[in-house]
Formats: C-alpha cells, sequence, structure tokens
C-alpha cells in the first residue's frame, strides 16, 4: 500500500544544469499521479524508472511554463508508445486553449482521448476520485491563476476483530462489506453492530502540492494536519521583497504554513536559479520547522502505511 511522492524537478524557471523544473509524480497503490510537468519531465521520469504509461491523471497547478512546457512532448510520446487509454489533464480553462491546437497539429493520430478538466482556481473543489483517491484544489496566489492539489487516501477500511469475528461465526464472504462499515445481518435476521467487529481504521494519508504562491494563510485550513506538504520556497528570507512582488515565497515562509498548519513534514523547492547552496534553504525553514527536507531530483518521500 505505497503512497509516495517522487520530486522530477526542484528548480524554478531559469533552466540550470543539476534542477529541473517542477513536476513530481505521486504513487498511491501503484496508481502513479503526474504533478505539474515542466520541461524535461520525461527525462527525469526515464532516469527514475517511471513508467510512461503508467500515468493516466495529470495535474497541472498554473500556466507558467516552469509547470506545463513539458506537457506536449510527454503527450506525443505516448502517441509514439502506441497508448489506446484516455489520459486525463486537469487544470485551469485556458490550458485546453493552449494545448489543443498543439494536439491537433503535433498529434493528430493520437489513438487515445486527451481529456481536459477543468479546475476552479478561486475555490477548493474535488477535481478527482476513484475508489482509493480523492484530490481536490487548493487555491493559491500566484500572479496568474493557480492551485495546488490535495491527494487523500479514502476512507481505509476498518480492521476486523478476529475474536469477535469468530465469536460471532461471521462468515468470510460478509468480511469485506463490514470493513467498509457494514452491521453484519444473519439469515434469521438478527443483527451484530459494526463496532463490535471491527477496531478502527488507520488514519488516511494525504500529501498537499503547493506551487507557485506567495504567503498566504488561507490555504492552512485546507491542509491542517497532512502527512506530507510541498511547499514552494524561492527564496530566501534575504529576498522576502522580492518574494512578496513576484508572488512566491522564501523558505522561512514556507516553514511557518508548515507549523501553522501543524502538518508532519514539508518538503521544499522551486528554487530560484540565483543560489547554489540549496542547503541555506533547509537551515532557513528548520529554524521554524524541523521537520524540513529539500525537494532534490530523484527524492522519493514514503508516507508509511501504519497498520494501527
Ligand atoms: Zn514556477
Ligand atoms: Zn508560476
Amino acid at each position: 500500500m505505497q503512497f509516495s511522492v517522487t520530486v522530477l524537478g526542484s528548480n524554478s524557471a531559469l533552466p540550470t544544469s543539476e534542477r529541473n523544473p517542477t513536476a513530481q509524480v505521486l504513487n498511491v497503490s501503484e496508481r502513479f499521479f503526474l504533478i505539474d510537468c515542466g520541461e524535461g519531465t520525461q527525462m527525469q521520469m526515464r532516469k527514475n524508472h517511471i513508467r510512461f504509461t503508467r500515468i493516466n491523471h495529470v495535474f497541472i497547478s498554473h500556466l507558467h511554463g516552469d509547470h506545463c512546457f513539458g506537457l506536449m512532448g510527454f503527450i506525443s510520446t505516448l502517441g509514439l508508445l502506441g497508448r489506446t487509454n484516455d489520459l486525463h489533464i486537469y487544470g485551469h480553462v485556458d490550458l485546453e486553449m493552449v494545448y489543443r491546437p498543439q494536439l491537433n497539429y503535433f498529434s493528430k493520430d493520437l489513438k487515445f482521448n486527451v481529456k481536459f478538466h477543468i479546475v476552479n482556481t478561486e475555490v477548493s473543489e474535488t477535481v478527482y476520485e476513484d475508489n482509493k483517491i480523492i484530490v481536490s484544489s487548493i487555491p493559491l496566489k500566484h500572479r496568474v491563476p493557480t492551485c495546488g492539489y490535495l491527494f487523500k487516501e479514502k476512507n481505509p477500511e476498518l480492521h476486523i476483530n478476529k475474536s469477535s469475528v469468530d465469536y460471532y461465526n461471521i462468515p468470510i464472504k460478509s468480511i469485506p462489506l463490514i470493513k467498509k462499515g457494514s452491521d453484519y445481518i444473519g439469515e434469521d435476521g438478527s443483527l451484530v453492530p459494526n463496532h463490535l467487529l471491527t477496531k478502527p481504521a488507520r488514519a488516511a494519508r494525504s500529501y498537499a502540492f503547493c506551487s507557485d504562491t506567495k504567503y498566504s494563510e488561507e490555504i492552512i485550513p485546507l491542509i491542517k494536519d497532512v502527512d506530507l506538504l510541498y511547499h514552494e520556497a524561492t527564496f530566501l528570507s534575504d529576498n522576502e521583497n522580492l518574494a512578496e512582488k513576484t508572488h512566491h515565497s522564501t523558505a522561512r515562509q514556507a516553514a511557518q504554513i508548515a507549523a501553522k498548519a501543524k502538518v508532519k513534514l514539508l518538503i521544499i523547492g522551486h528554487f530560484s536559479t540565483r543560489y547554489k547552496d540549496m542547503t541555506l534553504f533547509e537551515k532557513e525553514a528548520r529554524e521554524v520547522f524541523p521537520a524540513t527536507y529539500l525537494a532534490r531530483e530523484g527524492a522519493t518521500f514514503d508516507i508509511p502505511y501504519l497498520k494501527d
């Protein structure tokens, strides 16, 4: 029951020889979700052994090139690989307006549908849901309409209380529904309430991706208590004015958000190219929020599956 994030790019807009623009892959029990798709994402996926064909859903935070310039190349490659499954892309309403003409020009013979799903970046709403996970948007404050995404495991199953199940002679075929919260009703109509047969479920795991944004406490209720928060930290505090002006955050501000939201772990990234020593970001953030880690290319952050 994997729930992990792999960083494919940690840099902001200008390219460097060591760091790539924003892209991440979330693995939820071997379902892969691509989050942003900066230039070079395909190469980063190759390097990190992420199979292109496993990606069915792509979430784009906003229409700045360092978050979406890799999309056209990625889709084109999927065509070359002979994909037939639909590809779902979530993002601002303009996303389809920008990419449909390119698809029509470069990839008109695709054997799969590219389906764009409009995300309202102004309010938090559910943008995707399946039996394992629910994804909702996190409105952010940037120079163009932008949202982050909250990925949350859906209703983990209750644990079976084995001794009670044996005591009440519950047939095996009834167990799946009991794990989902149903009472047991015997053939004679007798009822055993669910709480006698189960123990509480483990907590649902969650990941919040927040890039790009200036410091905004408005996101705190939406990301409260998440296991893992990615928050951009484009600058250090010596450039706080520049952060404010360009609608970005400093490492300290990212840490302040993490502390106020009481998250368990913070990853910071989207570093400005002007900085060469990334450990300064970690140092600054850890003064406020010690459980801070750098989003380095290829790093995987695993949220453990805790049984009880
Ligand atoms: Zn950016
Ligand atoms: Zn941006």
